[in-house]
């Protein structure tokens, strides 16, 4: 069947439990889609009967109205690779009909989004938070696929869903990078060339630390410095933050790696900022 583009919340719903036998994924996105996201759809279509994609560039988790404002856009493009897929339902809302006139409700989860990317992006789970709730109110899947690219996101919305008791499964999916390490991400077509080249510094800088501690260094302060001085040998790069914590609570490792890591940075490209981590384990 072909894919089906919609708008109103009316006409996700009327798709949605046209037949209510049939289990739904939902991969949300804010478009300007790569091979990243399409590896969340192929997942999601594996295990459902129908897939459906949010495209929605959301303005309340942007902290900095240049970056909202510069965003590439691009539905056709979206479209056609969606259809290449086989996404049975595509919603691209309004905002006006996502945040109406008198619109005052927020979803917050508290603890973990004060670490990392809610540390140096303030407002910006509470924004992630409330659209995810939204879309999944509206779209009622069984299952939501997300990115480990992400990987706060995750661990933020699996909190969310476990704290409201949404009736769906939270999947995340493995980081999906270019020919040379550096993740993909919708951000990345805003690179300048020398940019796109010095990008690569983030993933160089994860694999570096990931071969010293299999090679037997442990002190989570050894491995976040050999990661900042290795961006810093990129006269484009300027680290936002770069940090080893724990996988679960998000929060810095003092000391040693006991039994595994998040490494993850946020690293100003120009720019452009770009994310990434990796986890260490044993
Ligand atoms: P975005 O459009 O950036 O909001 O991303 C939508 C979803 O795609 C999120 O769950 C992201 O984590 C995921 N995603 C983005 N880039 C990648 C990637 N390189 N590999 C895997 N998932 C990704």
């Amino acid at each position: 069947m072909a894919t089906q583009l919609v708008t109103t919340i009316a006409d996700v719903r009327r798709q949605r439990w046209a037949d209510p036998n049939l289990t739904w994924g939902l991969v949300p996105t804010m478009g300007a889609l790569h091979e990243g996201h399409l590896s969340l759809v192929r997942e999601a279509k594996k295990h459902n009967d129908r897939v459906g994609v949010s495209i929605f560039v959301n303005p309340t988790q942007f902290n900095e109205a240049s970056d909202l404002e510069k965003y590439p856009r691009n539905l056709d493009a979206d479209m056609a690779l969606l259809e290449g897929e086989g996404v049975d339902l595509v919603w691209h809302p309004q905002v006006a009909e996502v945040y109406p006139d008198g619109y005052q409700t927020t979803v917050a989860v508290n603890e973990i989004t004060k670490l990392l990317e809610g540390e140096h992006r303030p407002g910006h789970f509470a924004g992630v938070t409330t659209i995810v709730a939204k879309l999944f109110n509206v779209f009622q899947p069984n299952r939501a696929y997300f990115g480990q690219k992400d990987a706060q996101q995750v661990a933020v919305i699996k909190q969310m869903v476990r704290d409201l008791a949404f009736n769906l499964d939270v999947v995340a999916c493995p980081i999906v990078r270019e020919a040379d390490g550096l993740a993909m991400s919708s951000r990345n077509m805003l690179l300048t060339a020398e940019e796109r080249e010095a990008a690569t510094v983030l993933f160089q800088a994860l694999q570096s630390a990931t071969t010293q501690f299999q090679m037997g260094e442990n002190s989570a302060e050894a491995l976040c410095n050999h990661m900042k001085e290795l961006i810093l040998t990129e006269p484009l790069a300027r680290i936002d933050y770069v940090s080893v914590a724990n996988p679960v609570t998000l929060t810095e490792i003092e000391g040693d790696i006991v039994t595994s890591a998040l490494l993850s940075m946020a690293v100003y490209i120009g720019q452009i900022r770009l994310i990434d981590n990796t986890t260490l384990g044993r």
